[in-house]
């Protein structure tokens, strides 16, 4: 007995350990294993063969609702939806009988069943250990209903937010586009002047020509006409769509997306939102990216600043307007950038568009808005702007 004990010995097992009996030596370990189940995040489930629970940690009293008490014993495919419940004890057969590991070692993403019947994505790490002639498997679980929640939410705002860059660099766009339709404008002109003087003298060649320079007329007005619709097409999903949106949500969401990252350059970030200032009449996307570039642009001010100090806070004015102020303890602005700060391509980054404030300023002026810079009360700079006041959740 000690000898087969001796397999499942930790490997970092102290020397005492070894001068214990064998059923010592597994309760010691029943300590060890217990002290750990009381600190992992993660929640853990030791079986047996049988499938029957043998331990329930405290964390995954939480995960699921059931307390360690109400499952000594169960099976637990009871924390499995169907069809995992009902196969569960054939999947342990499988194994015994064919020893294949089709999780065991290796991993999974699965879905499991809390105590209220809901059933939530999981990840799952089971290892296996021998204890005497017996096997027990531990399973690790973390709960994935948040991490998949928040990953598919950024990724939604990413690409909603994608979009927006698109449709904001318009105004670069513009050009390109008032170039490629001028080439077919160009044309007609020159073919409706050709057949204007070529009937001045109509016989029946001048007619021919004129009929041909009239077809590229047609031909010339089809390729204006769909330059014209790509850039509708391109647009569409752009046109301003402005609703009363809660503005502590936007905040949220946009630096969700702007902090991604920024914990690990030690960031310290503060939301001061005034309670009285929820609602604003925007359009959500537009609004979200003028703070997206905001935010960006204070924690990329503050990488060479000792402390990092960004406080985004909202206030209702009273008139109509709501403030939001994003202050930041970086440099504050460069002398040359700070008279022409929201004109296009004006940047002292070496890869810096200089677009995203321009951006910002455009926004915020087609939502009626003003965007302006202070000295911030770090000691760098705040951009102020203000949106359309729109009430207060609950009593409007
Ligand atoms: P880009 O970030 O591509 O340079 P922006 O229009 O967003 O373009 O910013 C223009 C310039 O304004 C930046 O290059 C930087 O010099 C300055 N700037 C913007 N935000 C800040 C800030 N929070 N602190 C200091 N300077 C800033």
């Amino acid at each position: 007995m000690s000898c087969s004990v001796r397999r499942v010995k930790l490997d970092h097992a102290t020397d005492p350990e070894k001068k214990l009996s064998g059923t010592a030596q597994v309760f010691a370990r029943e300590a060890h294993i217990r002290s750990i189940l009381e600190t992992v995040p993660d929640a853990m489930i030791v079986i047996g063969e049988d499938g029957r629970i043998l331990s329930f940690s405290a964390a995954a009293e939480r995960m699921f609702g059931y307390s360690e008490a109400d499952l000594l014993g169960e099976n637990v495919s009871t924390l499995m939806p169907s069809p995992d419940r009902e196969r569960h004890d054939g999947y342990l057969r499988r194994y015994f009988d064919t020893g294949e590991r089709r999780i065991i070692g290796i991993g999974r993403v699965t879905t499991a069943r809390r105590r209220n019947g809901a059933t939530f994505p999981i990840n799952l790490h089971i290892g296996e250990a021998r204890i005497g002639e017996d096997r027990v498997f531990t399973g690790f679980i973390q709960d994935l209903t948040e991490r998949q929640e928040t990953e598919q939410k950024l990724h939604e705002l990413q690409s909603e937010l994608a979009h927006v860059s698109r449709i904001t660099s318009m105004g670069t766009l513009a050009t390109s586009i008032a170039h490629e339709l001028n080439q077919p404008l160009t044309a007609i002109a020159n073919y409706a002047e050709t057949a204007r003087d070529l009937l001045d003298n109509p016989d029946a060649e001048t007619l021919a020509l004129v009929r041909e320079a009239l077809d590229e007329c047609a031909q010339q007005s089809v390729r204006a006409g769909q330059i014209v619709r790509r850039l509708r097409d391109f647009i569409s999903r752009g046109e301003t769509e402005r609703r009363v949106e809660n503005l502590d949500r936007l905040v949220g969401e946009a630096s969700a997306l702007a902090l991604i990252g920024s914990k690990e350059q030690g960031v310290d970030v503060d939301l001061k939102l005034d309670p009285t200032a929820t609602l604003v009449l925007v359009d959500r996307i537009q609004i979200q990216q003028v703070l997206l570039n905001l935010m960006r642009n204070a924690i990329e001010a503050m990488e060479e600043s000792g402390a990092r100090q960004l406080e985004i806070s909202s206030l209702r004015q009273g008139d109509g307007w709501l403030r939001v102020t994003i202050a930041d303890s970086g440099p504050g602005l460069a002398p040359e950038v700070a008279a022409k700060l929201f004109q296009p391509f004006v940047s002292t980054k070496a890869a810096g568009m200089g677009l995203g404030l321009s951006i910002c300023h455009t926004i915020v002026r087609a939502h009626e808005g003003r965007i302006w810079t202070e000295p911030s009360r770090f000691g760098g700079t705040a951009f102020h702007f203000t949106l359309i006041d729109a009430g207060r959740d609950g009593n409007g």
